[in-house]
Parts: C-alpha cells; sequence; structure tokens
C-alpha cells in the first residue's frame, strides 16, 4: 500500500515528528511504501493568492473558485500543487499529521488544503442538477482511498469528552474529517488523538507509541466513520436535508450524518492522566 503523510510542525523534534517516525518505521516494516510532505521543511506557501493563477491577466479579477477551475481544466496549476495532487492520486492512504492549535489545524495545513484541493479535482466534480448534486460525501476523485488524522493535543481527554468543556473532539475534527476528507471521497478511519501532551515523558511517548503502531498495523482493516452518502438515498436532493424518518430518536448536530451514530467510533486516543 502507498501511504501519504503530510506533517504539520515547524520542529524537527518534536512529539508529532517522534510519533510521525514511527509511524512511517511501522508502515515500512509491514512493507507500505511512505511518502512525507514535510510542510515546513517544504517552506509549504499556505495563503491562496494571485500568485497561484499565473494565467490570470494582471488587471483580472481573482476569483479563487473559478480561477481554481480554470488552472486545473488548463493544467496550469503551479509546480507545488500539481505535485501534491500526484501523491495524492499516488497514495492509497493519506494521514494528515499535526498538533491542535485553536481547535484545528495548524494555518500551513489548512493552506495546503486550500491551494491542493481544487476545483475539478476535489470539489465541483460530477453533475450538478436538480437530480445530483455532484460526486462528494463518499464519491468523488479519492473515492476507494483511505484517509485518517493524528492529532496530539495539549488538554486533557476528559475535557473533549461529550460533556466536556472543549466540546467533543469528534465534533472538533467533524469539519475535517467529514467536511474536508469525505467531501472528495475518501473513506474517512477514526483519528488517532492523544492528549495531555505538553506533559510527556518516556512512559507516556512508549504507550502512545504502541497504541499508534497498533493503528497503522491495522490501516488496510480498520472500519471507516460510518458517514451518510450524499447520493444513497438518504439525503433529499437538491436541499440536500436528511430524510426526517432517518433521524433516529437520540442523533443530533454532526452525528445525524452517521449512519449508526451509537456504535461509531470516530477516535481512538492515547490517554495520558
Ligand atoms: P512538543 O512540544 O514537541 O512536546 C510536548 C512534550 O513532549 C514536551 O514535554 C517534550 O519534552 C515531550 N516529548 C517530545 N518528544 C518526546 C519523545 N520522543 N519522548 C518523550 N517525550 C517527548 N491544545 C489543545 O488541546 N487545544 C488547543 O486548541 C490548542 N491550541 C494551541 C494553539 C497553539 C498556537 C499552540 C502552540 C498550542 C496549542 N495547544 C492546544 C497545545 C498543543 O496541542 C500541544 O502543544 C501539542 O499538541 C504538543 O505536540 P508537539 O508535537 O508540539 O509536542
Amino acid at each position: 500500500m502507498n501511504v501519504l503523510i503530510v506533517f504539520a510542525h515547524p520542529e524537527p523534534k518534536s512529539l508529532s515528528a517522534s510519533l510521525r517516525d514511527v509511524a512511517i518505521q511501522e508502515l515500512e516494516a509491514a512493507g507500505h511504501t511512505v511518502r512525507v510532505s514535510n510542510l515546513h521543511a517544504m517552506r509549504w506557501k499556505s495563503a491562496v493568492d494571485r500568485t497561484d493563477f499565473p494565467s490570470l491577466a494582471p488587471d483580472e479579477r481573482l476569483i479563487p473558485v473559478a480561477a481554481s477551475k480554470q488552472a486545473f481544466s488548463t493544467d496550469t496549476l503551479t509546480d507545488d500543487v500539481k505535485a501534491e495532487i500526484e501523491k495524492l492520486l499516488w497514495a492509497d492512504t493519506l494521514i494528515l499529521q499535526f498538533p491542535l492549535w485553536w481547535f484545528s489545524m495548524p494555518a500551513i495545513l489548512k493552506g495546503w488544503v486550500d491551494r491542493v484541493f481544487a476545483y475539478g479535482f476535489a470539489y465541483g466534480v460530477g453533475e450538478h442538477s436538480d437530480k445530483r448534486w455532484g460526486d462528494r460525501y463518499g464519491e468523488g476523485t479519492l473515492a476507494g482511498k483511505r484517509a485518517m488524522l493524528i492529532v496530539t493535543a495539549g488538554g486533557w481527554e476528559e475535557h473533549y469528552a461529550p460533556r466536556g468543556i472543549n466540546g467533543p473532539i469528534d465534533d472538533l475534527l467533524f469539519p475535517i474529517n467529514h467536511g474536508i476528507l469525505y467531501y472528495p471521497g475518501y473513506n474517512v478511519l477514526p483519528s488517532f488523538v492523544t492528549y495531555s501532551t505538553d506533559r510527556f515523558d518516556d512512559v507516556r511517548f512508549e504507550a502512545a507509541a504502541e497504541s499508534l503502531r497498533d493503528r497503522m498495523r491495522t490501516l488496510e482493516t480498520t472500519r471507516p466513520i460510518p458517514y451518510r452518502r450524499q447520493n444513497g438515498g438518504d439525503y433529499h436532493i437538491p436541499a440536500m436535508q436528511l430524510r426526517a424518518e432517518l433521524s433516529g430518536s437520540s442523533a443530533s448536530g454532526f452525528a445525524l450524518h452517521l449512519k449508526d451514530a451509537a456504535a461509531s467510533t470516530q477516535s481512538s486516543s492515547r490517554k495520558s492522566a
């Protein structure tokens, strides 16, 4: 299997980097081929601007969606973006790895998504009509591939529990798992989240590393989060509303978009308390 790790941490000696190396070692030992996009080491440009669209005339208004569509369809995206798209097409599994910064991914990784997930590649795919709202949420260019998050969080696991003050970790990661990964078609695996990371030591590290090794060993067999498919009959088209009879009695909010909200596991954790 080909695995791409997109890694977002500025420090080569960080905890995140150590965990990344654990993952790589385990994957390679199992015979997988691993490539890494180390965004800081690559000096990745994160902001979308005019330089992303060299074919845009100097006096032409920049409309990012239209410019992205034009550049993708005419093969005029910049070379750094094309290289990342080539890696995504190569990879059977994508791993996004990052420290949780302000309850989300660091800006450099968000900027990787903004620039690489181009119109016609990751969105704007398939027929858009009042009968079909494109190939997305379970369908699209990256359908059939797997993806998952490896996340470190400074906060306690309890603070991210269903009644925790930070909000449930599954809800915080939903925009990434569902909105960024499931949208272009990935089967999204439960996230691997390590908590209380600012108080780490060798004992906690080894426990986290062992859990991560286990997740890497089962990468091909882990059951994806059972998100509902957009075109599977669960939603009214074009309103894209979940059919009333499917909402169940207990599910609400993001959990409505899970086929089996009660039974599903969206994140596995390495608690360190
Ligand atoms: P590092 O800082 O590199 O290391 C953490 C600890 O692990 C250190 O004590 C280090 O000595 C130790 N360590 C490193 N490598 C090893 C090793 N190989 N073996 C043993 N010990 C090791 N947290 C939240 O929960 N929610 C937030 O919203 C949030 N927002 C943040 C926003 C910003 C801008 C920043 C800077 C931090 C934020 N944090 C937040 C905290 C952040 O999530 C943690 O600092 C981060 O996850 C720690 O991971 P790291 O790779 O940066 O660890």
